[in-house]
């Protein structure tokens, strides 16, 4: 009975790969989700606000002032962005933000231009919208993308780009002369451009996070999406955001109040404080998430794996290929069995061929964990050598 458009999308890998991490009893590196929760003083935050304060109605409709506002002082401090509060609207987690965006945005028949491999609800959200899904691969070893396949992609038809930076699965940090090109093609083609920066405070040595809405000439065309879950480790709370010109952000504005109407009332405010946590907090995301990424990376490539090394999020690719594998899923399937680990394939996240064939062997592996969980993956996957032999 489903519609036909949803047909491919019945279940998502991180579902699957976290239902056989369970049954296995597997370390579970497959799903991003940080083991330790976000700072005390946001989690004292929400339970007062749900016990004490009574924050427990539905909040106003594009979020409470304070959050709004936050976000705007936010984007200032970090990105140097003007944004007006009354243009931030606060989402269920930045997949509404996506969401909504694209149904407000998309005509049937419009196209959305994206790099593959592409966030998985991306895709998604483009076939609910009844618009096409025009990918852009990005290939290892460097996840960079061709000027011309670039340009290709975008056509009369283009509605939107959607931009993910720092990217998952592959870890890329998009330079602003990528990005710029990227805006170029925008201009050129009167596209909106999508971002989804969830993953803006985790960048490692020395790569910068730049949101298009900072470049020359872009803001007015931008919508900016992020959200609480990875910067304050909460990603069950789902409290996102997406901001930009009035007349784009009435887009996802009108359509997220009947997906969800409005959510999270004790945990916006808990957010809106927590992100003015000082620099100590923002700066330790980096140098924690540094340390976790060459500690798995390390025993990655003990393990056997060529390791393409991630520049932000908190993922990193491996390339099994050495070991003797070649085919990224029937990987991911085994290795909970072959050694204790789950992981997910990268080429799930592809739609073209092209994207498929170029990302086949590859798994994705979150770093997030606990200092002795990675520890204890890297000798659980330090054993495939021998499963192998
Ligand atoms: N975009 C990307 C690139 C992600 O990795 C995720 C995963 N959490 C999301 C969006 C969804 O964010 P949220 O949990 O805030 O909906
Ligand atoms: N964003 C997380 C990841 O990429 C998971 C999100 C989800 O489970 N939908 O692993």
């Amino acid at each position: 009975m489903l519609v036909e458009r949803m047909r491919p999308f019945t279940s998502t890998i991180f579902t699957e790969i976290s239902r056989l991490a369970v049954e296995t009893g597997a370390i579970n590196l497959g799903q991003g989700f940080p083991d330790t929760d976000g700072p005390a003083s946001l989690l004292a935050d929400a339970a007062a606000n749900i016990t004490e304060r009574g924050a427990n109605q539905y909040p106003p409709g594009p979020g409470v002032p304070a959050l709004r506002q936050a976000v705007a002082d936010h984007q200032r401090r970090f990105h140097g962005l003007d944004v007006d509060p009354a243009d931030v609207v606060v989402t269920t987690g930045a997949t509404e933000a996506i969401a909504s965006t694209l149904l407000g945005l998309c005509e049937p028949g419009d196209e959305v231009v994206a790099f593959e491999p592409t966030y998985d609800s991306y895709a998604a959200s483009v076939a609910l919208a009844g618009a096409t899904l025009r990918p852009v691969p990005l290939r290892p070893p460097h996840f960079g993308f061709d000027d011309d396949e670039l340009a290709a992609a975008f056509s009369d038809r283009t509605r939107g780009v959607l931009v993910n930076t720092p990217h998952n699965p592959t870890g890329t940090v998009f330079t602003a002369e990528q990005l710029t090109r990227i805006g170029e093609l925008a201009v050129a083609h009167d596209a909106v451009i999508v971002t989804d920066e969830v993953y803006e405070h985790m960048t490692f040595d020395g790569a910068r996070h730049v949101p298009m809405a900072s470049l020359p000439g872009l803001a007015d065309r931008t919508l900016t999406i992020s959200s609480a879950g990875k910067t304050f480790s909460v990603t069950g709370w789902k409290v996102g955001w997406v901001h930009g010109p009035p007349g784009l952000v009435a887009a996802p504005r009108a359509v997220k109040q009947f997906l969800t109407f409005h959510g999270g009332a004790p945990l916006q405010p808990a957010v809106a404080d927590a992100l003015a946590l000082g620099d100590d907090f923002y700066v330790s995301i980096g140098t924690e998430l540094t340390r976790k990424r060459d500690l798995l990376s390390a025993g990655l490539a003990d393990a056997g794996f060529d390791v393409l090394t991630p520049q932000g999020t908190y993922f990193v690719v491996a390339d099994p290929t050495p070991l003797g594998y070649d085919d990224g899923v029937d990987l991911a399937w085994k290795l909970p069995e072959l050694c204790g680990v789950a992981a997910v394939p990268v080429s799930v996240f592809c739609q073209s061929e092209a994207g498929a064939a170029a990302t086949r062997p590859l798994v994705r592996f979150a770093f997030c964990k606990r200092d002795e969980v990675l520890t204890e993956a890297v000798t659980r996957l330090a054993t495939l050598k021998e499963a192998r032999s």
